[in-house]
């Protein structure tokens, strides 16, 4: 391998484990790029270039060398952990990059982090653009859903050459401008965040079908390959059925039945919740499904409660209709989650200012990431029809998917609840739709309790102002403004 000093690459990548490699090659296959690879142990970066003489690497095994093959505007994509090894490479980067310059941070950094970053850079007179890049290896390497923050500057170099290795949907690259600074990493979070809570209600929808209705796992991928064919069209749904399809090559069982039944995660769903619940967003789905891989992961609790309850509910019958029901519940709950989820970017955009087209983000989901799915469609009309609605589920398509399912949803909330059959994602969705959809809400009560115990006042329906009550005194009311 030389490390030849000619600028002649248009793009680099640093960092050669898994997706930096994968990335690496799906640039190279595309017309116009030249693409130079470093990575910190040169053992990685010559297994790349020996086993892919095809791709045409430009290979360094200094950082110098590295710099001086790319061509300018120099732009390397930074693929390697995230925190601080990050960190790490963005000021060995920045040492030795000119004004103009643009770092990319495609792994998965708390978008805080690339606020920081970027503003840190700027400051230097060079680019940073922080990049979720969605769909794992596989989508590295064929084509992922991209993400990118930073300023429009930086897009207009880089926006092309990613638009070159990104998935296609609908004809379209599923890549667009997020947004400037941390935009593009906070909404990678966000997708990770509906993510969760998509696994979350198939897992929820297996469970029923498997406990309530009976069915063994075989016919239950069967299941799930059906409703691939309608409006719940998936990724996910497609593993699934593939999932519980796959048997153990040694035993005969379905893989699923051998698997420990403790679901770990790396945080992004976590991240989510908390940047939401900041935001004052209520993303139930998604923290539903955070909290249930947590129950999930504490075996002694489980273990306590199994050794301490008594006899478990009688399962209710169910007839032909279930599997109908399932899937209704399912996709209505799937509806909140989503319409949740834009909410939490939509306060995100506000709160960090950021111009974030919603249809947009709906349309680069399409193709290349975990969430990809049919249904995203219908959110990029929704947002076409209205770009600021007061919240997913008025577009009409949507109100008429939940009102068509509404009576099933409320059966299998029901039934899992009378079968013992936790179903936390299903019945959350059903309490913040009933939430929304009523017309008055005990929150009338909280503000008279808070206003009894801490004077927090309290507006009335039946007169403008705000007002308190004299609850320790003679329960006069006063009026404070
Ligand atoms: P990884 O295991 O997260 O990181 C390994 C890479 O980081 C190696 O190239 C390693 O270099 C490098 N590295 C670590 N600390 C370093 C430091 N201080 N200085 C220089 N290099 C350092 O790799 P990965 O799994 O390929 O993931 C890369 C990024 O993509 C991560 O941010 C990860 O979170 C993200 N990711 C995204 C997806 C997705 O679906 N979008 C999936 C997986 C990962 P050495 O070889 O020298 O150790």
């Amino acid at each position: 391998m030389g490390n030849d000093a000619t600028a002649q690459a248009n793009i680099g990548v640093v960092g050669l484990a898994v997706m930096g490699a994968n990335l690496a090659r799906n640039l190279a296959g595309r017309e116009g790029n030249t693409v130079a690879v470093f990575n910190r142990s040169p053992e990685r970066t010559r297994r790349l270039v020996d086993e892919h003489p095809e791709a045409g690497f430009v290979a360094s095994e200094d950082l110098d060398a590295f710099v001086a093959s790319l061509t300018v505007p120099r732009t390397a994509i930074i693929m390697v952990q995230a925190g601080a090894g990050t960190d790490a490479v963005i000021d060995q980067l920045a040492d030795r990059f000119e004004a103009g310059d643009i770092i990319v941070d495609g792994g998965n950094a708390n978008f805080q982090d690339t606020i920081r970053r970027e503003h840190a850079l700027r400051e230097r007179g060079l680019n940073f653009v922080g990049a979720g890049i969605s769909g794992g290896e596989e989508g590295a390497l064929n084509g992922p859903s991209i993400m990118p923050g930073g300023s429009a500057e930086a897009y207009a170099t880089l926006g092309p050459i990613l638009e070159s290795i990104a998935a296609v949907a609908e004809g379209e690259p599923c890549v667009t401008h997020v947004g400037t600074d941390g935009a593009g990493h906070f909404v990678k979070m966000i997708h990770n965040g509906i993510e969760y809570a998509d696994m979350q209600l198939i897992g929820e929808s297996y469970d029923l079908l498997r406990r309530v209705g009976g069915h063994d796992t075989d016919a239950i991928a069967d299941v799930f390959a059906a409703w691939n064919d309608g409006d719940l069209e998936s990724y996910l749904i497609e593993i699934t059925a593939e999932v519980l399809r796959h048997r153990d090559a040694e035993t005969g069982t379905p893989l699923v039945d051998l698997i420990v039944d403790e679901a770990g995660s790396k945080g992004t769903g976590v991240w989510t919740v908390q940047n939401a619940v900041g935001l004052g967003i209520p993303v139930g789905g998604i923290a539903e499904a955070v909290f249930a891989r947590a129950v999930s992961s504490k075996p002694e609790q489980r273990a306590a409660v199994r050794g301490v309850v008594g006899a478990r509910p009688e399962l209710p019958e169910v007839g032909e209709d279930f599997e109908d029901d399932v899937r209704a519940a399912l996709y209505a709950s799937k509806v909140v989650a989503y319409a949740q989820g834009f909410d939490a970017i939509i306060a995100g955009a506000r709160e960090y200012d950021w111009d974030i087209h919603l249809g947009d983000i709906a349309k680069i989901w399409r193709g290349g990431c975990i969430i990809r799915a049919r249904f995203l469609n219908r959110i990029v009309e929704a947002y076409d029809r209205d770009t600021t609605p007061a919240t997913l589920l008025e577009d009409p398509y949507f109100a008429d998917v939940v009102a068509r399912g509404d009576a099933a949803w409320r059966r299998i909330v029901a039934i899992a609840a009378q079968a013992g059959v936790p179903a936390p994602g299903f019945s959350s969705a059903l309490a913040y739709y009933d939430a929304l959809a009523s017309e008055r809400l005990p929150a009338s009560l909280i503000q008279a309790q808070r206003d009894f115990f801490g004077a927090h006042t309290y507006r009335r329906v039946d007169r403008p102002g705000t007002f308190h009550t004299l609850w320790s005194a003679d329960r006069s009311e006063v009026q404070e403004d």
